[in-house]
Order: C-alpha cells, then sequence, then structure tokens
C-alpha cells in the first residue's frame, strides 16, 4: 500500500517586522528564517514520518533542489518530482511583534507541472494505495477522476478553501478532510450540511475541540484533542491528515488513525514551525507515556 500525493512544495520565507508593512513603506526586518513549508509537502512529511509508503508528486523550480532532499530526508519517495524552469512555489510572510502575519504566495512551480506527469506517476499506483490532494496545486479533478478510475482511495484535503475546486472534486472524492472553518464554508458554498453531503467519508478537524470522522453507513469515530501547551499551532492540521491517512493506508481502524493523529498534531502544536517540526511515529509513540 502506498499514499501518492500530488501536492505543493514551498519555501517559506519567514521575516520579523516591527509591524506589517504600510503601502509604499519599506521596512528593515529584525529576523530571517527559511524553512519547508507547503500544505502538500507537510502532509507528505507526515505520512512518512508516520511510516506509510508515500510517493510526492509535485514540482520545483531549478533553485528549489534542498526542498526535494528535504522531503527525502524525511522518507518521501520524490521520484515524480520535477524540475522546472519556474521557480519554486514561495511565501513571503512578515510577522510582526505581535504574531499577526501578512503572507504573499506565489504558487509557482506548483501549478506549472504537466498532467502527464501525474499520470505517469500514478501508473505505479496499485488498487487500494491512496491519492491524496489539495488546493495548491493544478490538476486537482482531472487527477482526482483518474485516480477513481484506477481503484484508488481518493483523499481529498479541501485546503485553502475554494467553492469551485471543492465542487470539481467531490464526486471522485473518498475521504473529504475539512478544519472547522472549511466546513461551514463547504456548507454555505454548497447550501448544504455536512450529514447531506454526498461523500463516503469526512474528516473534521476542531482544534483544540478533537476530530471527528464519519461514514455515509453510520459509523462515527472522535478524537478529544491532548491538553498541550501550544507553542505553534501552524501544520497541525497537515500533521493530523497525514497520520490519519498513514494510519489507514497501514490498516488501522478509523477510531486507531484518529486518536494517533491527534498524539502526532499535538505533539507539533508543541514545537515552532511546520514540515521540519513534524514529529516521527517513534517520537509520537514515546510522546504522553
Ligand atoms: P493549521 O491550518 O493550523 O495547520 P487546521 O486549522 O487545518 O490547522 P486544526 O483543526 O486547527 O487544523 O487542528 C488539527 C488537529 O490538531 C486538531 O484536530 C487537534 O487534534 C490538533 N490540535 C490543533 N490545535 C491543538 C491544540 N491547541 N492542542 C492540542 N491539539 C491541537
Amino acid at each position: 500500500m502506498a499514499i501518492h500525493n500530488l501536492g505543493s512544495i514551498n519555501i517559506d520565507h519567514f521575516y520579523s517586522v516591527p509591524h506589517l508593512p504600510a503601502p509604499g513603506e519599506t521596512l528593515a526586518a529584525t529576523a530571517y528564517g527559511i524553512g519547508l513549508g507547503g500544505k502538500g509537502a507537510n502532509q507528505s512529511t507526515a505520512a512518512a514520518k508516520a511510516g506509510a509508503r508515500t510517493v510526492h508528486i509535485g514540482a520545483v523550480g531549478p533553485e528549489g533542489a534542498w526542498t526535494v532532499e528535504r522531503l527525502n530526508g524525511a522518507g518521501v519517495d520524490t521520484t515524480h518530482v520535477s524540475v522546472l524552469e519556474t521557480p519554486t512555489g514561495h511565501a513571503i510572510i512578515n510577522v510582526d511583534a505581535t504574531g499577526e502575519n501578512a503572507i504573499v504566495l506565489f504558487p509557482g512551480a506548483n501549478l506549472a507541472l504537466p498532467f502527464p506527469k501525474v499520470v505517469s506517476a500514478l501508473s505505479e499506483a496499485a488498487p487500494g494505495d491512496t491519492l491524496l490532494l489539495q488546493n495548491e496545486t493544478a490538476h486537482q479533478e482531472k487527477a482526482a477522476r483518474h485516480g477513481r478510475d484506477l481503484g484508488l482511495r481518493v483523499v481529498y484535503s479541501a485546503a485553502p478553501f475554494d467553492p469551485t475546486a471543492v465542487r470539481a472534486v467531490l464526486p471522485f472524492t473518498t475521504l473529504l478532510i475539512l478544519n472547522a472553518v472549511e466546513a461551514e464554508q463547504l456548507c454555505a458554498a454548497l447550501d448544504t450540511t455536512i450529514e447531506a453531503l454526498d461523500v463516503p467519508e469526512i474528516l473534521i478537524t476542531r482544534g483544540a475541540q478533537g476530530a471527528e470522522w464519519r461514514h455515509r453507513d453510520g459509523n462515527r469515530a472522535f478524537a478529544p484533542a491532548l491538553s498541550v501547551k501550544a507553542q505553534d499551532t501552524t501544520g497541525a492540521g497537515d500533521t493530523f491528515a497525514g497520520y490519519f491517512c498513514a494510519g489507514l493506508d497501514l490498516g488501522q481502524k478509523p477510531q486507531a488513525a484518529l486518536a494517533w493523529a491527534a498524539k502526532a498534531a499535538a505533539l507539533k502544536v508543541t514545537r515552532r514551525g511546520t514540515a521540519d517540526a513534524i514529529p516521527s511515529a517513534a517520537e509520537v509513540a514515546a510522546f504522553g507515556t
């Protein structure tokens, strides 16, 4: 079994600034940091660190080679990450003294991967494998349709929320993953309720309120959030999604996978950073025991 993740790879540039820049202002940052980011890279990192065979399908530009090495270091198979002429997707993240941020995102190579590359990567997938998608790449609808036709479990982490993309991908989705805000946005956009959504499985994460999974056959599972001293919740949702998918891929029942993902996400929340702060299965096992 394997998880094939058509996902974004971003370079995150963090600038500490005294205040967020005003129009026309030039501002000196007091600190700078760089890291691997993007929902796709985060979720691949989490799934691989959980121990699932994880194949990332994506693209970077010529200056993004280190991000691919970083994914490799986390155990992700990067055979199907293309190097294109388009610059690597990146985020300019200004954070002021109060923690408020302002972000400029350039999707870059994430939107430039040709669809035949996706088809070629999925030619190695076997029925029952997982195809994981988010909303930071191109080709979600075509990939989801192709994945469904190949007999894959299509898992759609519908973030950042985009009503057009959700409408297009939902008919091919096996498991839809949303946070609480996205669940509300989806219901408003489709003028429906979560209960009435026509999708086999739904996972909703609710921050410190925990997470719930429901199957349309009536099965339900719930995992409360662990009580931790939160340092940085960035990437908690991606850690949860990656661990939950990995748990199911490794043969766990939904309740067990949910509890495992909650533990992994809670441990992530105690650490600053995103992809690099996602814990390994061994760290999760040792956490809280
Ligand atoms: P993000 O966008 O910050 O990555 P998200 O909004 O997609 O996160 P959340 O629902 O906030 O996702 O969090 C995902 C899961 O992480 C929660 O279901 C919970 O298990 C865990 N989690 C999040 N915040 C906390 C917290 N403060 N304490 C413990 N666990 C948390």
